[in-house]
């Protein structure tokens, strides 16, 4: 029986052990802290099909059959079908891949009766993607986590070395000789796969999103916002009465040289002010924070890399994907794939 270790409980590393282990695969997942600790913490995140490229609009509508598949495993919905909106600087590049893709859309201008959004003033142009919504993130987990049960284990990941056909794994719990080695660690991936001649990006920056309280009732849907004249957002309803947003922010404020406390500070008080400004309906005073690191020259997609034994897996915004990613990376491992594959 094939033996894999996958580096990494987010939640694309418990996905891509479940697949490994639906395939009768003899899998391993290594984890440092614990299960969803890193970028997959936290109780949401936006699915959407509305991307910048065909290819990634076709990937996030693979990716959502996966989800109606976890959904119904888990015996309740995995994602709340609300709607995604798109509005500015990527509106027309994105509303053509939804097209060249034949996913369905809409667009509306801001006389659109119908918006769900508790904004001041509408957008002038906005995709709606229907299929888009809310991912429920720990019932995510939860549902990974029975999924791969004992396969997880709570261990560093040291060093990888390439032994015979196989690899060594060394860990904090002793070494472990495996056939393959899936590398899916997020901010950790970059310094382990240098370790085995595979090379990803490594400059990482701060990200943090915000929580509010809203007094607006009904299904509000998510948004990405880069309307001209205000900071670009993402929104979406966290659960009743919780809206969250997040800033893209100018990268000289998020560096990682200008560390996590000053970059949170920086957020908070743009978000904070375009809260103030720019929303109706959603009170201006932080209920929580959510921190992560962020791979500062990635946009939307993700990457695969390989050598020898060792597949790398690195990207942004992977949550949606993640039942895709999962089977994609169980095939790469188990059958092979090219050295590089990207989608973007
Ligand atoms: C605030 C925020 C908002 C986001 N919004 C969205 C969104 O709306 N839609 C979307 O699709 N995505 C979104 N994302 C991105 C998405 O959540 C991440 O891309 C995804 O969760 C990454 O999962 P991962 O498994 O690759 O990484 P992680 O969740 O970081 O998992 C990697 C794991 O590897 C472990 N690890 C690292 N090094 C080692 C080692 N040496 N040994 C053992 N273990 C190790 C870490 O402890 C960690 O648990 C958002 C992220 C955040 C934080």
């Amino acid at each position: 029986m094939m033996r894999v270790a996958v580096v990494g409980a987010g939640v694309v590393g418990l996905s891509a052990t479940a697949a490994l282990l639906d395939r009768g695969v003899d899998a391993v997942c290594l984890e440092r802290t614990g299960p969803m600790a890193e970028r997959s913490t936290g109780s949401s995140r936006i699915f959407r099909l509305a991307h910048g490229s065909a290819d990634l609009v076709a990937l996030a509508r693979d990716a959502r059959a996966g989800w109606a598949r976890w959904s119904e495993a888990a015996g309740r919905p995995l994602v709340r079908d609300v709607g995604c909106l798109v509005s500015g600087a990527t509106t027309l590049e994105w509303t053509a891949a939804m097209r060249k893709a034949a996913a369905p859309y809409t667009v509306a201008g801001s006389d659109w009766p119908d918006l769900g959004l508790p904004v001041r003033r509408a957008p002038d142009v906005i995709l709606h993607d229907p299929t888009g919504g809310v991912i429920d993130a720990e019932g995510a987990g939860s549902h990974l986590a029975g999924r791969v049960g004992g396969a997880l284990r709570i261990a560093t990941v040291y060093g990888l070395e390439e032994r015979g056909t196989g690899a060594r794994v060394y860990t904090s719990g002793g070494p472990l000789d495996v056939d393959a080695v899936l590398i899916a660690a997020g901010a950790g991936t970059s310094p382990l796969a240098a370790r085995v001649g595979i090379y990803t990006p490594a400059v990482l920056a701060h990200h943090v999103r915000f929580t509010f309280a809203t007094t607006r009732t009904g299904p509000l849907r998510s948004w990405i916002d880069q309307s001209p004249g205000r900071m670009g957002t993402y929104q979406h309803m966290a659960g009743p009465g919780r809206w969250v947003v997040g800033g893209l922010l100018d990268y000289a404020a998020i560096a990682w040289e200008a560390g996590r406390d000053e970059a949170t500070r920086v957020s908070r008080e743009a978000v904070l002010a375009y809260v103030r400004d720019h929303l109706d309906g959603v009170e201006p005073a932080v209920l929580d924070e959510l921190y992560c690191t962020t791979m500062a020259e990635l946009g939307d997609g993700f990457h695969l890399r390989r050598r020898g034994p060792f597949t790398a897996v690195y990207g942004d915004n992977l949550f949606k994907f993640a039942p895709l990613l999962g089977d994609l990376l169980a095939a790469a491992v188990t059958e092979g794939t090219e050295d590089e594959v990207d989608h973007v």
